[in-house]
């Protein structure tokens, strides 16, 4: 190798003298590795005493606390099968504030005086204390009582990561203080589908459900991530270190010619995409749907929905394996919401709908009238969730990196509205008229039965810049971000609607209190809601300017980015509503808005650290080397003289000129940048310093990012450092 190859070079001819390797052969069709590595119903009957597994069910159906002589069973059991496929290790596998899982691996080994044994307890089965203390807790807990718990969570079973000697067994827990308080993702999710369970429930009853034991909310999220080839990933340091480019020119050609959305998959992606399924399938997470994005290099991946506990943990194993085999197949995966400037970002489009024990969805319109009522009360709980406690929708998706997508210029915005399609709303608005539901169409049909409508389910028209959709018999959630835990948005959002639900039915039994034939009293209800909520309602494009005029008019709130979005978890109104429905106490809230504001405020000052050592050790050099190398042919010119025609330099001297103010634009940005970090510094709070960072630095990076992408294209390809959107997207 010549010393004059710079590595983004030796990296392009590296890719391009990369043997295909030939892939591995899957011994088994997807049913014979589906749920291989995990401790599932089917195992446990196979593995327990049938006293011992009707025990565990019922713990796991009803919620019940273990007891620990049964748990030192299931432990024994677990151990067993555990050790039979080649596990060595266990950890309690938990989501702390972090928004990644945490593990802390124990070995299956105690001493006594025998020797060495392979054993595995009931208590250590069932709860668990890391040193827990270095986990964001935002101030709830101080580092002396830093004492937490981790406790498992019986209804996500166990599974079995492996690892290159020997696996490790995964113990779903919820995270918790010493006095009981949340400190992690999960236990406000469990909370939260406590609350659905409890109002939907009252709603079921008032209908004459008397079967139904249990509503669960149910999520199935759409994960999109982008692939690199990651030799490039290791060239350049901003993707290292924050997720994004912080520079990088818009290449030439982009997604304009929407030639990779559902595009045929590349080779190379294929294989890392079926690799990623099959260990997905061994975790018994049913990876259902895979394809190409809008943007180059972008994918999505989906699984089969599942209770809301389930489907948060499986998506936090999507994101898991994925990044693992990416790594093993020398690939880089990006979960960030926009690791590319001018190009689509990521999100995680979270379906969310409510099923009872009997497995009825109940957010799809039913076959009767009466069904269709029923669907109708849920329906309105959700419009009135959302138009009530939008900002706290908001909030829960707020983070640095989505700031990129959300209120930036792309989908979806930071407007939180809801999109019906055309059926629904008419049978709404007929409904706010006091109208029967005409005969208009095939869609509405008058039964004669008083007022009450025929809605069939509607899969048609489906609006992709809605942040809410209803898309038939759910509720598309799409605007949390692609790296982010689905966690709080469910959490939030289940709480608002369990709420609602209460708010709804307590009106409903005042007028049936009064006498008020049941169905009326709904119909009237619902309709005072309709009205309600009418401004939440939204079937237009959400990216248009117009959008943004209207939905000020309408009173909705449009924050652009977190450090204010957070302002919502502590509004008076939000904590008593989330106090109510048991999700979570004031101090849990707190905590948590503690936490968010400083992981806003340390990403901010990462990337901008990042991008600051980026311009001084990777743009500049090229940049100088190459005004040195003009200023030399100028001088040449001068010196030759006569010989030369007059203005022979003048191509030289345009260039120079540029290249001489973009470093200057880039030095003097940078210097700028710098005062503002140590002006933040001085905020008095750090809710004020995130504000001052959202304020006065964000725009600035994009500003300074400027001159940056303008040298990319200046200064000679085989001086420049860093790899270019055109080889990172197009190159694999
Ligand atoms: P799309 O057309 O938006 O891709 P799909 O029907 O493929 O929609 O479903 C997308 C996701 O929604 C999948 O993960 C799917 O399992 C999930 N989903 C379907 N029904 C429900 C439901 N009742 N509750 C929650 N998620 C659901
Ligand atoms: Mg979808």
């Amino acid at each position: 190798m010549s010393n004059n190859i710079i590595p983004r070079t030796q990296v392009l001819m590296n890719i391009a003298a990369k043997d295909s390797k030939p892939f591995e052969i899957r011994e088994k069709n997807n049913a014979g590795y589906f749920g291989e590595n995990t401790f599932n119903d089917r195992v446990m009957r196979e593995k327990l005493s049938k006293d011992v597994y009707y025990k565990l069910r019922d713990t796991i159906k009803k919620g019940e606390k273990l007891d620990l002589g049964i748990a030192n069973m299931v432990a024994h059991a677990m151990k067993e099968w555990a050790i039979s496929k080649g596990v060595t290790h266990f950890t309690h596998w938990f989501q702390p504030q972090t928004g990644l899982t945490a593990e802390k691996h124990d070995a299956f080994l105690e001493l006594d005086e025998e020797g060495v044994i392979e054993r595995f307890r009931g208590n250590q089965l069932v709860q668990g204390e890391p040193d827990a203390s270095s986990f964001p807790s935002g101030g709830s807990r101080t580092t002396f009582e830093a004492r937490g718990y981790t406790m498992w969570d019986p209804s996500s079973p166990a599974f079995i990561v492996d690892g290159p000697k020997g696996g490790i067994l995964c113990i779903p827990s919820v995270f918790i203080s010493y006095t009981g308080e949340a400190l992690d993702k999960k236990t406000p999710l469990l909370r939260s589908m406590e609350a659905i369970s409890r109002s939907a429930l009252k709603v079921l009853r008032m209908f004459g459900n008397n079967t139904a034991t249990r509503v669960v909310t149910t999520i199935g999220t759409e994960q999109e991530y982008f692939l690199i080839d990651k030799s490039f990933y290791l060239l350049r340091p901003d993707l290292q270190l924050t997720g994004r480019t912080l520079q990088g020119a818009k290449p030439p050609k982009g997604q304009q010619l929407d030639d990779h959305y559902f595009g045929s998959i590349k080779e190379r992606v294929l294989a890392f995409m079926q690799d990623s399924e099959t260990e997905l399938y061994k975790l018994g997470v049913p990876a259902k749907t895979r394809h190409n994005e809008v943007a180059p290099h972008q994918y999505e991946i989906a699984p089969i929905f599942a209770e809301a506990n389930v489907g948060s943990d499986r998506n936090q194993m999507i994101m898991e394996v994925l990044k693992k085999v990416a790594n093993r197949h020398g690939l880089a995966l990006l979960l960030h919401e926009k690791p590319f400037a001018g190009i689509n970002g990521s999100g995680k489009h979270n379906n969310w709908s409510m099923a009872d024990s009997e497995g009825n969805n109940l957010l799809d319109p039913g076959d009767t009238p009466e069904e269709n009522l029923q669907f109708l009360v849920f329906l309105v709980s959700t419009l009135r969730a959302v138009h009530k406690y939008g900002d706290l929708l908001r909030m829960s998706i707020a983070s640095a990196g989505n700031d990129h997508r959300l209120g930036a210029n792309e989908a979806p915005p930071a407007i939180i509205s809801v999109f019906l399609g055309e059926r629904l709303s008419r049978i709404l608005n007929d409904m706010k008229a006091g109208k029967k539901s005409k005969k208009a169409d095939e869609y509405i049909i008058d039964l004669g039965l008083s007022k009450l409508p025929s809605i069939f389910r509607d899969n048609t028209d489906r609006n992709r810049t809605s942040p809410f959709a209803f898309t038939g018999e759910k509720f598309e959630f799409r605007a949390i971000g692609s790296s982010a835990s689905v966690s709080l948005a469910n959490t939030v959002l289940s709480a608002a609607v369990a709420d609602s639900i209460e708010v709804i039915i307590a009106d409903i039994e005042a007028k049936t209190a009064k006498g008020a034939d049941l169905k009326e009293a709904v119909l009237s209800v619902l309709q005072k809601y309709v009205i309600e909520t009418e401004p939440i309602r939204f079937e237009g494009n959400n990216y248009s300017k117009e959008w943004e005029a209207e939905a000020k008019k309408r009173g909705l709130p449009n924050v652009k980015n977190t450090a204010y979005a957070l302002d919502a978890f502590l509004k008076p109104e939000n904590i008593e509503m989330l106090e109510r429905q048991k999700v979570f106490s004031r101090q849990e809230i707190e905590g948590r808005y503690n936490t968010k504001i400083e992981q806003y405020i340390t990403a901010i000052e990462i990337e901008v650290e990042t991008f600051s050592d980026m311009v001084y050790t990777k743009i500049l050099p090229p940049a100088i080397a190459y005004k040195n190398e003009l200023i030399s042919a100028v001088r040449g010119v001068k010196e030759l003289g006569a010989l030369l025609p007059s203005g022979s330099a003048k191509t030289e001297v345009d260039l120079l000129k540029t290249i001489i103010r973009c470093i200057d634009d880039l030095e003097n940005g940078c210097r700028k940048l710098k005062t503002k970090i140590e002006e933040a510094e001085k905020a008095k709070t750090d809710p004020d310093k995130a504000k001052f960072i959202a304020d006065n630095v964000k725009g600035l990076m994009d500003d300074i990012r400027v001159p940056a992408d303008e040298l990319e294209k200046l200064v000679p390809d085989h001086m420049w450092q860093l790899p270019k959107y055109s080889e990172m997207l197009f190159i694999m």
